[in-house]
């Protein structure tokens, strides 16, 4: 997972944990509420029920304490007069009726009925106390019903006073609305028997047995409730018990009802806090909603502000085309860099040499993806520690830190750099390196990457250096480059430029039979030689501009030669390697040419050599060119650019021109090895002219001479001369 993300993402499980926890609190909070408040409700209710029962009791047992007590006064003689007393006493009440039972069993009832109770009559005679019987079933009517009983003595004889209630009529005072009926309330005796229920099942079972079976687990906590719920009501204490049956709880509560061993007792399960609890439920449920709804919505708030954030950074800080940073990431890295660096540290520069060429030979395309895999490269070859952008185009900025010497980390640069493969296809670059050496950690990137553009720009466009480390002169020589650059065009306009041309003498005919047309810039009175300034035109391409004027004041030259003379030696022009960039620079020539009715075959062509380093430029179709427009096309600087041999083999060119170090080495010593015995060699092999450039001594020309070299250029014979000075010579060698 990205890092970006890992914090986001903590702080929402932590919001999640604590809703959570809250939320459980919350709820354990409101369940013992809840169960408060049950217990709360079902002791008030009880009270409540347990009053009314009990005073209906008491009302019951007052009313047979005065009719017993009637009749012991008043001693009435017969079943009628005793039936009178009831009924003037039990007016208003709920008595079914009252009975007399006699000692032999037979019962008598104020409705008129006979019914024996003689199998029961135990019971009844065994003590003095008023009595409450549990519920039975009427021998008279069936109905279920419960007898007040008291033993007297009446007409000598011992009977006992039985008023009749229905158990119904209890049941009838037990609130069987307020839980919806799922509550049971019964009157139980100290022993546990159902006396009454709210249920209008029948009576007469345990009620400690009833639960006892009822719970199927058999838990200490129920065993604990019932031990308790037991002990009080046999105590007739009041009490309040929690009882699990199969998963449902249930609460009890329960109260005695005077001194008649009698308890009331009301069982209620749990869901009939299920209103409060759906309540609950449904604040959790909205709850967890909410919840769930926010953290979407901040999960997504967060997401997007990270996408957002990363793409603000990535237009800010990120170079689309190959993920490097760009410049403002550079900036803002580099001064970091410095400061938490301690080792030497460095600013390159790095340059593609011909990118635009290899651009319009490869396609937008291939040149994208050739940036892309450069910027992979760079990566794998310097590894992290280092910062490395694009700072434009097809420049590359990178600062690193080394202790290794800093010219073997420029060379393994290059040659690493060298060949890049794009889409299995290997491409050969040459790249170009400005490095600067930071001296000062403070100091402002800007300003290095100046430095290091400097250091650059001196070697840019020359095939020898690759790299330049950055030092003073480097500075003096850009302003130079720029003094030259601000003053070329009008050098242009105000004609400073002027040819010079060097002689070329025929060593068999021992006469100048062609020169080489030199550029000179004759610039407030003084002369600047083309070293000077053609480095910085092929920099600048204005060398383009500046060949084609040269051929044409050439031409110019030659066609008025032509006129005076009527011979006019082979001149040959020096094309720059910067017009092969764009093919139509040979029509151009051909017009020129036309334009002073000059042949192509009247005019050389001087290519350096070091033009077929360039790999992006197919060199041998240019010239095949060239050489179909007629024009004699020779090979500048021969040696020097490392590929001589091929290109003896595969270009259609005329001549070879041994570059003056060849010259220079010669060793006159007999049976000396000398390379130039074999470029000679090698090229009347192939039928070509040889010209030795820069001859200055007459040892030289001997050795030449022997070599079967054709022709001579050098200052033995003649520097390069202005046109008046050449045309003189032109009378006396031609
Ligand atoms: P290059 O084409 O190799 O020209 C020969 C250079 O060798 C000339 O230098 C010439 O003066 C010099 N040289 C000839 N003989 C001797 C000798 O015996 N001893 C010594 N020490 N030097 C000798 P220059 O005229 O300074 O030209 C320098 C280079 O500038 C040329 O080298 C050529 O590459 C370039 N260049 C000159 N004119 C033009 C031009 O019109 N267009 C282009 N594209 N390049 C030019
Ligand atoms: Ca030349
Ligand atoms: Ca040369």
């Amino acid at each position: 997972m990205k890092k970006k993300y890992i914090i986001p993402i903590l702080i929402i499980i932590l919001i999640l944990l604590l809703t959570t926890s809250v939320l459980l609190i919350y709820t354990n909070n409101i369940k013992n509420l809840t169960t408060e408040s049950t217990l709360n409700n079902l002791g008030e209710l009880t009270t409540q029920d347990a009053e009314k029962i009990e005073n209906t009791i008491q009302e019951h047992i007052r009313i047979l304490e005065t009719i017993t007590n009637e009749i012991e006064e008043e001693k009435p003689q017969n079943e009628e007069q005793l039936f009178k007393i009831y009924e003037r006493n039990s007016g208003k009440t709920e008595f079914s009726r009252m009975a007399i039972l006699y000692e032999d069993g037979k019962t008598t009832t104020s409705d008129g009925g006979i019914v024996d109770l003689s199998d029961e009559k135990e019971e009844f005679f065994k003590t003095d106390e008023i009595q409450i019987s549990r519920s039975r079933k009427s021998k008279v009517d069936e109905e279920e019903i419960n007898i007040y009983s008291k033993k007297i003595n009446w007409l000598k004889q011992n009977v006992v006073v039985m008023l009749v209630v229905e158990t119904n009529k209890y049941e009838e005072m037990f609130t069987k609305t307020i839980y919806n009926g799922r509550g049971i309330e019964c009157i139980v005796t100290s022993s546990g028997e159902i006396i009454a229920n709210s249920r209008n099942e029948k009576n007469g079972e345990n009620i400690f047995n009833s639960l006892e079976k009822a719970n199927t687990k058999i838990t200490t906590q129920n065993e604990e409730a019932l031990k308790t719920m037991k002990s009080q009501i046999s105590q007739n204490e009041k009490g309040q018990i929690t009882y699990k049956i199969e998963n449902q709880k249930y609460y009890i509560a329960y109260q005695n009802l005077g001194e008649e061993k009698w308890n009331l007792v009301i069982i209620t399960p749990e869901s009939i806090a299920e209103t409060l609890n759906k309540v609950l439920q449904t604040t959790i449920t909205v709850s967890i909603i909410i919840i769930l709804i926010v953290l979407v919505i901040s999960s997504y708030i967060v997401v997007a502000n990270i996408r957002k954030k990363e793409k603000v950074y990535k237009l800010a800080y990120i170079d689309t085309l190959t993920g490097l940073g760009n410049k403002n990431y550079f900036e803002e890295q580099g001064e970091k860099f410095l400061k938490e660096h301690k080792n030497p540290k460095y600013m390159f520069i790095l340059d593609i040499d011909k990118f635009k060429s290899f651009n319009q030979k490869y396609g937008h395309e291939t040149g994208d993806k050739l940036l892309k895999e450069i910027g992979k490269k760079l990566i794998e070859i310097l590894g992290e520690d280092c910062i490395i952008c694009r700072e434009s185009n097809d420049i590359f900025a990178i600062l690193m830190e080394t202790k290794k010497p800093i010219r073997k980390v420029a060379e393994d640069l290059c040659s690493k750099l060298e060949k890049v493969e794009i889409d299995n296809v290997e491409y050969i670059i040459v790249i170009s390196l400005g490095i600067y050496k930071i001296k000062n950690n403070g100091d402002r990137i800007q300003k290095i990457i100046d430095k290091a553009l400097i250091a650059h720009s001196i070697i840019k466009g020359n095939y020898h250096t690759k790299y330049n480390i950055y030092d003073e002169n480097d500075e003096k020589q850009l302003s130079k480059e720029h003094e030259i650059e601000e003053n070329m065009e009008k050098a242009i306009d105000e004609e400073e430029f002027l040819i010079y041309y060097q002689p070329k003498i025929d060593l068999e005919k021992n006469k100048m039979t062609s020169a080489e047309a030199l550029v000179r810039w004759e610039k407030d009175g003084k002369i600047i030689p083309p070293d000077e300034f053609i480095p910085v035109f092929e920099k600048n391409q204005f060398i383009i501009k500046l060949d084609i004027y040269i051929f044409e004041k050439v031409c110019k030259d030659l066609a008025e030669w032509k006129k005076i003379y009527g011979k006019i030696p082979l001149v040959s022009i020096n094309v720059s390697k910067e017009h092969f960039i764009k093919n139509n620079f040979i029509s151009e020539y051909i017009s020129i040419a036309k334009k002073y009715k000059l042949s192509p075959e009247e005019i050389e062509l001087e290519i350096t050599e070091s033009a077929t380093v360039d790999k992006n430029i197919d060199v041998i179709k240019i010239v095949e060119n060239i050489k179909k427009a007629g024009f004699i096309v020779s090979i500048d600087d021969f040696g020097t650019g490392y590929s001589s041999l091929n290109l003896l083999q595969d270009l259609p060119i005329d001549t070879i021109k041994i570059d003056k170090t060849f010259i220079d080495k010669i060793d006159f010593k007999e049976n000396a090895n000398n390379l130039v015995d074999y470029i000679i060699l090698i090229a009347k092999k192939r039928g070509l002219k040889t010209v030795a450039e820069g001859v200055e001594s007459i040892e030289q020309i001997e050795y030449l001479k022997k070599m079967k070299c054709n022709l001579i250029q050098g200052y033995y014979y003649s520097k390069p001369l202005k046109k008046k000075e050449f045309e003189e010579y032109m009378n006396n060698n031609m």
